[in-house]
């Protein structure tokens, strides 16, 4: 017979967090971790009901953490409700928020940060140079706040999945990386809380970005396997976008990004940003090319 479950909880502190976790491992219990920044859609929900499955605590975190963003990123203006936050967790059965402030996560005198430099630097480190060692930081610094015995991660941000992997791993930090799917408008629009950044012609201008993708995947399942076709498709279709601005349309090599042979073999990631105005959008497909 299943517990009734208490109603969900809002912890800010590291301490109140750490006893808490103490006292559900102490039970017995497996708890789940799901790191968010918040203002959630679909795409939380979804780790959230997956933590869920498998976990008797579900622990969301929601901060926006301020190491992630460099000076001229959108730290100030990251959409934030945590009223609405809250509800939406509640409704998926989620135990507890971890909501600290960046006080307490970062107090005076806080120097230590972990990196992944080599999975890093690639991608989205190109433009954002500092982003995945403030990742990196904050998710290890979760870890051992929260103590989960898994965490989920988006494949939406598949370069921070494969970045807190391997961080997990190099660490020997006791816990398991879960990879969640991305979730999607009824347009293709991978769900992101920056899309409220965007004008309507912008949000009409970025459903390319994932049917460029498509265009890619289509390619490949009719026998293409040339890289630069391939990637030379994918851009040529949003370059086309008046309102689309390219960051980075790259085919790697998985696991480990390195850059992808003329004719690759085996997974490789399709990946690419692209502003809109400010706003900068990403999103990616795994390629399986012929072994
Ligand atoms: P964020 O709040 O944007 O930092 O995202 C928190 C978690 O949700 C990360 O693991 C993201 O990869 C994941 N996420 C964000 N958008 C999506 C999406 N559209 N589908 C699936 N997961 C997502």
């Amino acid at each position: 017979m299943g517990v009734a479950r208490e109603p969900l909880k809002t912890i800010t502190t590291v301490g109140e967090m750490q006893a808490a976790a103490d006292a559900w491992r102490r039970a017995g219990r497996t708890i789940g971790l799901v790191p968010t920044m918040g203002f959630f859609h679909e795409g939380h929900l979804t780790l959230m009901r997956q933590a869920r499955q498998r976990a008797d605590i579900v622990v969301v975190s929601l901060f926006v953490n301020p190491t992630q963003f460099a000076a001229n990123e959108d730290l100030s203006r990251y959409p934030r409700d945590f009223e609405r936050d809250r509800a939406m967790a509640e409704s998926v059965g989620v135990d507890v928020i971890f909501f600290p402030d960046a006080k307490e996560m970062y107090p005076a005198g806080y120097q230590t940060t972990v990196a992944a430099p080599e999975l890093s630097q690639p991608l989205c480190g190109k433009t954002r140079p500092t982003h995945f060692a403030g990742v990196a930081t904050v998710c290890c610094k979760l870890f051992n706040i929260v103590k989960p015995h898994f965490a989920v991660f988006g494949e939406k941000d598949y370069q921070q999945l494969l970045v807190v992997t391997r961080m997990a791993a190099d660490l020997n930090l006791d816990l398991e990386i879960v990879p969640g799917p991305t979730v999607r408008e009824p347009d293709g629009l991978a769900m992101s809380s920056r899309n409220v950044y965007l004008s309507p012609p912008e949000r009409a201008q970025a459903v390319w970005l994932s049917r460029s993708l498509q265009v890619a995947a289509d390619l490949l399942a009719e026998g293409e396997t040339c890289r630069d076709r391939i990637v030379g498709t994918v851009w040529e279709t949003i370059r086309v976008r008046p309102l689309a601005r390219i960051d980075y349309v790259e085919l790697r090599r998985l696991p480990d990004l390195a850059p992808a042979d003329e004719e690759p073999h085996g997974k490789h990631l399709l990946a690419l940003a692209v502003y809109f105005g400010p706003t900068r959008l990403i999103d990616n497909t795994v390629l399986s090319f012929p072994e």
